[in-house]
């Protein structure tokens, strides 16, 4: 599809996900129209008691009835910690900055103490209503609440569902993998009792990505290479989103909302490549959901074309310069935003992408006049000097030109105003880079046979889950999607 400034492509009916304001039949939930009819209630089988009216003087306190109405209501977080009966456990990693998020590293669990603090230590939880107001600690609890949430609730989830799910299979593998392992001379056969085995249908597990991997080179060696490799990152500064916070939210307030919608998206934006055929007929695509370090949702693309794109026209699909900001603003401003990389390098020390003092993505990249297509890997896109009449932005103050322009597609980038990464592709390389996890994975699985390892605490030891991710696993989407499906 040849870009043209003037049509309006974010408006089409096609790439629009509506209002949010289908109600559920059965508990009037509001949804986007393409969420499903099970993301709320699962078609009326889960019903909530509707709220019983709440006895003195707590309704008073509620509805401003009581003197003390505006204070309780100012403080009401912290009175529902300082009477919490449990504190939640597990070794947190906090993201501060631009999208601060909860994360926690290994198993998740719940502390219950004494009524009051043992000698020297300060008061926790229904202590505090025992010993007085420890406001500090009070503060720094009702902060991460809703966030902390939803990483409590998932790790409950996923642990309920594995044993629940994974009996049989589980049950399968491990008498796979001790026959395996009785036929290998230095395995203690004594340890092999304690032996407790992640199976591969246990989303998420190394064994789980590893057979994703599998997948991925069964589509290579029945198609090739894959043409277009694609990156998509939610953008938290979306109106979708903004209409759907409440007055003081921000979107990091709301991982929710932020999950829901970037489905939705990712959606779109598979109907529009293989549906609206942006770049021709689509034989077959496999995406991989992850998350970034600061929490937000990103998904990486392979497709594979029925056509080749002939190296004289990724010049049509690819871009890697500033847009003309006379011409054509509103490209202009969605690549300003989203699309420069850093900068990094001698002007930023500090980028997160600096990795022994050098740029970890290669950029600022070399200007080039013309595209060159190597042999393996990614071809350079052309990048027009200011001398030759390439543009420039200014971010923060310093003068960027097209060297720091993350590859992408106009049409693309105009729909979906988000980091939108559109990438020629040669290289197998790429579809590691997807299945990241595949090395990582194998290597755990075969610790765990040599040392009669728990996989499942070994695993669990090992991963990290944001508030972002948990959300997004608790909504049951997927975090891997392929078509078509192996077999
Ligand atoms: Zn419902
Ligand atoms: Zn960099």
């Amino acid at each position: 599809m040849l870009y043209e400034p003037d049509i309006a492509y974010e408006n089409d009916p096609f790439v629009s996900i509506g209002k949010m304001s289908c109600k559920c039949q059965w508990c009037n939930a509001l949804k986007w129209k393409d969420e499903t009819p099970g993301v709320c209630c699962s078609s009326g089988k889960v019903q909530l008691e509707a709220l019983c009216k709440p006895s003195e003087p707590l309704y008073s306190l509620l509805l401003d009835l009581h003197p003390d109405h505006k204070h309780f209501i100012a403080n009401i977080r912290k009175y529902n910690s300082a009477f919490q009966m449990t504190s939640f456990g597990g070794k947190s990693v906090s993201e501060d900055g631009y999208m601060p998020t909860f994360k926690v590293q290994g198993q998740v669990y719940h502390l219950i103490g004494s009524l009051l603090p043992e000698q020297g230590q300060k008061a926790k939880f229904l202590q505090i209503y025992f010993v007085g107001e420890d406001e500090r600690e009070a503060s720094l609890r009702c902060s991460v609440c809703p966030n902390q949430y939803l990483v409590d609730e998932y790790a409950k989830i996923e642990r309920l569902n594995f044993i629940r799910n994974n009996q049989k299979k589980l049950r399968a593998d491990s008498y796979v993998h001790l026959m395996d392992a009785i036929g290998r001379q230095d395995v203690d056969v004594n340890q092999l009792g304690q032996m407790v085995v992640l199976p591969s249908s246990f989303i998420g597990s190394p064994k789980y990505m590893h057979a994703r991997t599998q997948d991925a080179m069964t589509y290579v060696r029945y198609y090739g290479r894959p043409h277009l490799f694609i990156t998509f990152t939610c953008n938290p500064r979306w109106q979708v989103i903004a209409q759907q916070l409440f007055p003081g939210q921000k979107p990091q307030d709301r991982y929710d909302i932020i999950a829901r919608v970037f489905r939705l998206k990712v959606k779109k934006l598979i109907d529009l490549l293989v549906k609206g055929k942006i770049f021709g007929v689509v034989r077959c695509y496999m995406y991989s959901v992850e998350w970034q370090k600061r929490g937000l949702p990103h998904v990486h693309i392979l497709l594979w074309l029925t056509n080749h794109i002939a190296s004289d026209s990724i010049d049509n699909i690819i871009w890697a310069e500033i847009p003309d900001p006379e011409s054509d603003p509103k490209l202009y401003e969605i690549v300003k935003s989203n699309m420069i990389h850093g900068p990094c390098g001698d002007i930023n020390i500090k980028s997160p992408c600096m990795k022994n003092n050098a740029c970890s993505k290669r950029y600022p990249r070399p200007l080039v006049a013309e595209t060159q297509t190597g042999d393996d890997g990614y071809p350079q896109y052309r990048r027009r000097s200011p001398e030759q009449g390439g543009f420039t932005v200014n971010i923060k103050g310093v003068e960027l030109d097209n060297r720091w322009v993350v590859p992408f597609n106009p049409v693309l980038s105009r729909i979906f105003n988000a980091h939108l990464n559109v990438e020629y592709c040669n290289s197998v390389k790429s579809i590691k880079y997807v299945c990241k996890y595949v090395n990582k994975g194998s290597d755990q699985a075969t610790i765990a046979l040599e040392d009669g390892k728990d996989e499942v605490k070994s695993y669990e030891s090992g991963r990290y889950i944001s508030s972002s991710e948990a959300v997004w696993r608790i909504l049951s989407f997927p975090i891997h999607e392929r078509f078509p499906t192996c077999t």
